[in-house]
């Protein structure tokens, strides 16, 4: 079996930045990442610009030039895999991790789709990309009905009802009514929401106030069908409108079923936030570690590449504290 000091979980930004901390404290590592690359990032919208500024991006002091002050995907996609490059980290591709368990002698065995390794310590960089919140309505399983949303050019000519605003509805609804799609946008609360891009909020408030794109506010979508959706309005009233595709950007949450099966205890709360000290990311099991985003729990917005970053040298701190044997 295969033995590294550190076992990382997740091949996102996060998940690199502690690959590269590891390889500069002398420690071996291996990432298991179960799809391409910065596999979340690849699944965003393809014309998507993050709203950090591009050194707010960078991992391992690498500089990220970018001609704009905010990078595209596609030159995040180019930094990464440039990192990735300078640093040649162990990464697997297309390897899932499926389960890590900690053996009497503290050693961890994790059971992936191809292999199983051992390490005397597991970082979670899981992030929440991969599990969409479902609305839990009638209809939500049509092929038509999308939680991902990619490129606006499918959606041209076509009935488009989008649901939510957030910055991904947001953009999801802009770009596509400027390529020709009929949009409604269906929103529970009476307003854009209040973290959407400052240089965004005038453009979608405006195509609203102009009626280029329809807006439900204090509304939610009851059911959905082959050809139209069903709005509860706030009179009270069932409003049932023609419909072609249903962008249901609702946002997304980390795999708790897998953080549990690690032994991972959540927050009894609504949150359900992994258990970690955060002055150190371990988790409730000793030299198992938290990293990125996954570590919000439901609250996905709290952490980002950006302020995360930091929890590769934490973590690492932490490990070379508690001392640690080459296996
Ligand atoms: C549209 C959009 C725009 C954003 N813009 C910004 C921005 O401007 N600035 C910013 O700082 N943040 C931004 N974010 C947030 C940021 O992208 C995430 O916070 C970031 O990706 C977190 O990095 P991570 O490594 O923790 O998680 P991720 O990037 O999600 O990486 C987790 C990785 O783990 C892999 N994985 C999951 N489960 C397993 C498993 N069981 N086995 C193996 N691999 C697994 C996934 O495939 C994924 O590649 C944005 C997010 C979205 C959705």
């Amino acid at each position: 079996m295969e033995t590294f000091d550190i076992l990382i979980i997740g091949g996102g930004p996060i998940g690199l930045a502690c690959g590269i901390a590891a390889k500069q404290a002398g420690l071996s590592h291996i990432i298991l990442e179960k799809g391409c690359l910065v596999n979340s990032l690849y699944n965003y919208p393809v014309n998507m610009t993050f709203f950090s500024t591009s050194e707010k991006l960078e991992i391992g002091e690498t500089p990220f030039v970018t001609t704009n002050p905010k990078p595209k995907r596609a030159e995040a996609l180019e930094y990464y895999r440039r990192v990735q490059d300078k640093f040649s980290l162990n990464v697997r591709l297309f390897e899932e991790v499926l389960n890590v368990e900690k053996k009497e002698d503290g050693q961890f065995i994790t059971k992936s789709s191809k292999s199983e390794y051992r390490s005397r310590f597991v970082i979670v960089a899981t992030g929440f990309y991969d599990k969409p919140n479902l609305m839990n309505i009638e209809g939500e399983e049509l092929s038509k009905v999308r939680h991902y949303y990619d490129d606006p050019h499918y959606y041209a000519y076509q009935k488009v009802v989008v649901i939510g605003s957030s910055n991904s509805s947001v953009d999801a609804a802009l770009e596509t009514f400027r390529k020709g799609a009929e949009v409604t946008m269906v929103i529970r609360r009476d307003t854009i929401g209040e973290r959407v891009k400052y240089w965004v909020r005038p453009d979608i408030e405006n195509r609203i106030a102009e009626g280029s794109i329809k807006a439900y506010f204090n509304s939610c979508l009851l059911a959905i069908r082959p050809n139209e959706v069903d709005i509860q309005t706030p009179e009270g009233r069932v409003e049932t409108i023609a419909n072609d595709f249903v962008l249901a950007l609702t946002g997304y949450q980390p795999d708790f079923a897998f953080l549990e099966k690690i032994g991972i205890q959540l927050s009894s709360d609504d949150s359900l936030i992994p258990a970690h000290n955060t002055d150190t990311m371990e988790t409730n099991i000793s030299g198992l570690y938290l990293a990125g985003v996954v570590c919000g729990g439901m609250n996905t917005h709290l952490w980002f590449i950006e302020n995360s970053r930091i929890h590769a040298d934490i973590i690492m701190k932490h490990i070379k504290i508690k001392g640690f044997a080459t296996a």
